[in-house]
């Protein structure tokens, strides 16, 4: 058996990115940058008005209130070419209107009496207000954003701002999803006796589109070594293989046996973390084979804690793992030490404060207080339980958490 924080290290230790493609801009939210990009261009490309207001000299204008001569108008998008504000003169601008030969400070329209033959200043102006410089966002040829950084829509703002249309991400991997188990009847079909609808595919797909992956979906392999092989021969083709169920100790549990004789070598079988303790790692050349067991609260926790990470390290991203927050708890847990245990609790907001309490019965086969959770709490290994009052490590687990009127 390996620790939690030892089958993170495994894992994360031996996940790759699988390549890199171009991409259309409006296409690269939540995708991760390939290559360091350094500026084309100065940003802004020239001086500007921060104001809607006044160009002037800075000279003409120390003491106020003073009068001056408006011999010139500048709208957004208009050239400055030929404008000059001459001494006791100013010419009218707009935000974003470049800066005309001269002007060392724009006053904004509300400190002046908005003349428009002549203009009043009422404030003291200072050199070189209001005004945004060529490269002072961005200097020519500096690196704006890094290789492993997310694409958010400030970035988007930036690149296009740039005129970058196309940008290098990361791919995407492809992941195959195997459920094992003789009583799995697929979604639409009616369960017989003894049999349940196969769900963990569909989480398991759901969770891996929302890790930014694309599932492959490669349906059920019977409790046999035929339908196995073949099913495991097909999960490997992908980028990445999730089998769920089949991997604890029961007569019918072949996959980490079967993935073995295809040529997968296993990194580690069972951690120290409840629910999810059967899991096992598996890598096939560069290949990650995740095993995970079967109970649908375990596939999706062991999902969280360990798929999603290394699904996320694949697409380039620096940081993998959820942030730990603190919460208080409002009523005591009981546990053994020896493994973390993931308890599925609801959170609240008080006095600047998260209070969590047990989502309610914490059995592996409970699927409801995975679906009420909002968080999870994370009790470590040595830990022997925890009173109410103490302070915990919880991880927001996707749900929106209603704030309470503060
Ligand atoms: P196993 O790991 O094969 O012993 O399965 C553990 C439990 O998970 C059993 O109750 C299974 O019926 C259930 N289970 C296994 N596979 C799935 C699946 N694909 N969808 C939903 N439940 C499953
Ligand atoms: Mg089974």
């Amino acid at each position: 058996m390996v620790s939690f924080e030892e089958a993170r290290t495994i894992i994360l230790n031996n996940v790759r990115t699988v390549g890199t493609e171009r991409i259309h801009l409006l296409e690269a939210t939540g995708r991760v940058l390939a290559e360091d990009l350094a500026a084309p261009c100065d940003m802004p490309l020239w001086d500007n008005s921060a104001m809607d207001g006044y160009a002037v000299r800075w000279q003409d204008c120390i003491s106020t209130p003073c009068r001056l001569r408006v011999t010139g108008y500048l709208p957004a998008g208009a050239k400055a070419d030929g404008i000059t504000v001459d001494a006791g003169c100013a010419v009218r601008i707009m935000t974003g209107a470049p800066t005309p030969a001269g002007c060392d400070a724009v006053v904004p329209v509300e400190e002046t009496d908005d003349g428009r033959q002549e203009v009043t200043l009422l404030e003291p102006v200072k050199k070189g207000q209001h005004i945004r410089f060529r490269g002072e966002d961005v200097a020519l040829g500096a690196i704006f954003v890094r290789s492993g950084t997310l694409i958010r829509p400030p970035e988007v703002n930036m690149l296009a701002g740039f005129g970058m249309a196309l940008v290098p991400v990361f791919l995407r991997p492809t992941v195959a999803i195997l459920s094992t188990g003789d009583e799995l009847v697929e979604l639409g079909r009616t369960p017989g006796p003894g049999e349940i609808v196969n769900s963990n595919t569909l989480s398991l797909a759901a969770a891996v589109k929302e890790a930014g992956c694309i599932p492959r979906i490669i349906g059920i392999a019977c409790d046999n070594r035929e339908s196995h092989l073949e099913k495991l021969r097909e999960g490997l083709k992908a980028d990445v293989l999730i089998t769920s169920a089949g991997v604890s100790a029961g007569d019918c549990d072949l996959v980490r046996d079967i993935l073995e004789e295809l040529g997968a070598k296993q990194m580690f079988w069972k951690v120290g973390i409840k629910p999810g303790g059967p899991t096992a790692f598996a890598m096939y050349g560069s290949t990650p084979v995740f095993s995970l067991p079967g109970n649908p609260v375990s596939t999706m926790i062991t999902f969280d804690e360990f798929v999603r990470p290394a699904l996320l390290r694949m697409q380039g991203h620096q940081h993998v793992l959820r942030p730990l927050f603190k919460a208080v708890l409002r009523e005591g847990l009981k546990k053994k030490p020896g493994k973390v245990q993931i308890v599925r609790v609801c959170l609240e907001r008080e006095q600047g404060r998260w209070l969590a309490s047990s989502a309610g019965n914490q059995q592996t086969a409970i699927l409801r207080t995975l679906v009420d959770a909002t968080a999870v709490a994370i009790l470590p290994a040595e830990s022997t339980g925890f009173a109410a009052g103490d302070e915990v490590d919880v991880h927001y687990y996707g749900n929106h958490i209603e704030m309470a009127p503060q």
